[in-house]
């Protein structure tokens, strides 16, 4: 049986989850579904990155102890299982004991590469990265636009310069797959400027005494990016070398990654530098997502536009919240939410769209008291170019899913919507014609395909069409 890993990046857990976090799940949600659909054995991760410096700072804001709030946010995180219909088969938080040995027995396996050296830098601590100067826009971290925190201190490293040559010619043979090329470019770039070890470990002091302590140095903590990378096997018992370890990761040759474009870096070099030292398996792809913005701005707690997909689904519903993410967003792009465009999607392609061409069928079908059009296994589509327009459907339906254009792969869908809407108005079944019950039998059957290749993108709406349970989507007050 063919297998199939993917993860998503895990999160920090220093406040609630936004509509961004949820637009990363439920891409990776689809994806895996559909590997099922394709009869794989599927491993789906996710989980949350607790180990971080923002985490404390955040928690000493709020003047409750870390523990307390990483427990608090983490089980939000963990709700969107349920909100958002994920179907995820494991959720790894980092303080978990199976990672924390996991996490350290591959700091043990990389120990050939790893040495300890004075260090003076520049650390943001919203990234959990320090920086170079030229590096910097206006004296500025790029991605947080913040002042950084000068670090004077003794810490481990990682020869990441090592592997310089290695990891340029993995990535560039699509060993690890970048995807999309203007991701992979951009690595391609970064390593061309010339690899520098990187800094693995922060003293116990400056962490707080939070994370995971070096085994042989308890005067150190594991940087939160080499203990958060390691999650991706920790969650698979990397740390007893167990059977899921094995079949999952070391022999399994599907193995994919979905993250932001502000940690491909991390992913691509760092990570797959760490696997080439401790002498594991790759990754085989790594997928790069662009940002969620809100009203044409990123999503911040002061610009008060921060979306919230509990909110969201509480009065939209699941399927129409990740219809929307899946639809609208470019999956390699920024793609901007508003309420604006939420409900114009949602009247249209949703209430009107399918909702309206599934309740029509139904109707004509009750009216002329054609029972059962459920298809049986004998039955052959009558008319020929809805039988063609469906296997087109489905050919580019497979096409786009497997190059991640979640968009267009949902496209075709309603684009057969459109074509059967079509094939209604030229045939009239509600006229009662003598060919009315082949029609409504023809657009059963389509409608028995269109419920099939939406299942991975919107699961209950893929049910409740299959028990023809109309209104698919209320139409909105
Ligand atoms: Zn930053």
């Amino acid at each position: 049986m063919k297998k199939f890993y993917i993860s998503t990046a895990i999160d920090y857990v220093n406040s609630f989850p936004h509509a961004g976090h949820a637009l990363e799940k439920i891409q990776a949600d689809v994806v895996a579904r559909y590997h099922r659909f394709l009869g794989e054995k599927v491993f789906f991760l996710t989980g949350t990155d607790e180990n971080s410096l923002k985490n404390v700072q955040s928690a000493e804001r709020e003047g409750i102890p870390v523990k307390k709030m990483v427990d608090q946010n983490a089980k939000k995180f963990y709700q969107l299982k349920n909100t958002l219909n994920l179907s995820f088969d494991d959720f790894i938080r980092t303080t978990e004991g199976r990672h924390i040995k996991g996490a350290q027995k591959l700091w043990k396996m990389c120990k050939k590469d790893i040495y300890k050296k004075n260090y003076k830098g520049l650390y943001c601590v919203g990234c959990e990265e320090f920086y170079k100067e030229n590096e910097l826009k206006n004296g500025l971290c790029p991605e947080h636009k913040k002042k950084l925190e000068i670090v004077e201190e003794e810490n481990y490293f990682f020869k990441l310069s090592q592997y310089q040559n290695q990891l340029k010619e993995i990535i560039e043979k699509d060993k690890v797959k970048i995807i999309p090329e203007s991701r992979k470019n951009e690595i391609l770039n970064f390593i061309e400027q010339g690899l520098e070890d990187i800094c693995i470990s922060r003293s116990i002091q400056r962490a707080k005494g939070w994370g995971i302590p070096v085994l042989e140095d308890p005067s150190q903590i594991q940087w939160c990016w080499f203990d958060a990378l390691s999650n991706y096997i920790t969650a698979l018992n990397y740390d007893k070398d167990g059977k899921k370890f094995q079949e999952f990761w070391q022999e399994n040759k599907n193995k994919l990654h979905i993250v932001g474009k502000g940690i491909n870096r991390f992913h691509s070099l760092y990570w797959s530098a760490m696997l080439l030292s401790a002498k594991l398996s790759l990754p085989n792809t790594i997928f790069v997502h662009g940002y969620l913005t809100s009203n044409g701005q990123k999503m911040s707690k002061s610009l008060g536009n921060v979306i919230d997909p509990f909110k969201l689904v509480e009065k939209y519903g699941t399927d129409a919240v990740r219809y929307f993410l899946l639809r609208e967003i470019p999956p390699t792009e920024d793609g901007d939410f508003t309420y604006e465009k939420f409900e114009q999607r949602y009247n249209s392609d949703l209430a009107s769209g399918i909702g309206n061409f599934v309740a029509r069928v139904n109707t004509m079908a009750n009216k002329l008291k054609i029972k059962k059009l459920k298809i049986d296994l004998k039955f052959k589509i009558k008319n020929l170019k809805l039988k063609n327009k469906i296997r087109e459907t489905k050919n580019s339906y497979r096409k786009n899913l497997e190059n991640f254009k979640f968009n267009e792969a949902l496209k075709v869908i309603w684009e057969l919507v459109g074509f059967c809407d079509k094939y209604i108005e030229q045939e009239k079944p509600w006229e009662g014609k003598e060919n009315s019950e082949k029609v409504l039998s023809d657009l059963s059957f389509a409608i028995d395909n269109i419920a099939d290749l939406l299942e991975p993108f919107l699961p209950q709406t893929s049910k409740n069409i299959k028990k023809r349970k109309v209104p698919l989507f209320p139409r909105l007050r």
